[in-house]
């Protein structure tokens, strides 16, 4: 049966910077993702606090805020079959020194603050993560 999901994938500001965003959204046609929608766009630290508020006690909130609020970003809605988990998968882990060969934060990620992209971590979240940046 198919199960076609949408997720939200953000491309950071490190790789915008680096200008890596076309580099990037190649990487996720060629996976066979179609991009809906997507618009460059920088936020203000307050709506970096929305979107992250499940890290909101974790030590390194204030600075991961910051630092999305800091330049422009790319925010995508990627369409697949099982997105979310292929989107997952194709970013590599959090840290890019434990990312495997392969995927986007192993090839451009800088550090663990700086990895370049974000993905939707479940089918819930990518409908929230979605609505914040496109609704209306
Ligand atoms: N992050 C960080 N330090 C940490 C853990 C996470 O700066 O020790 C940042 C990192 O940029 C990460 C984001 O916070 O992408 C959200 O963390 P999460 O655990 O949700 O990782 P992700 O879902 O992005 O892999
Ligand atoms: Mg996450």
């Amino acid at each position: 049966m198919s199960n076609i999901e949408q997720t939200l994938s953000i491309i950071k500001p490190d790789a915008v910077e680096r200008n890596l965003e076309n580099d990037i959204k190649e990487i996720f046609k060629n996976k066979g993702f179609s991009i809906l929608n997507e618009k460059k766009i920088q936020i203000e630290k307050t709506e970096a606090e929305k979107f992250y508020k499940v890290h909101e006690t974790k030590p390194f909130y204030n600075d991961l805020c910051e630092y999305l609020s800091s330049g422009p970003i790319v925010v995508m809605i990627l369409e697949k079959e099982n997105a979310v988990l292929g989107n997952r998968e194709l970013m590599g882990a959090t840290n890019p020194q434990d990312a495997l060969e392969g995927t986007i934060r192993k090839k451009y990620g800088i550090s663990i603050d700086k990895n370049s992209v974000h993905g939707s971590d479940s089918v819930e979240n990518a409908k929230i993560e979605i609505d914040f940046f496109f609704k209306d």
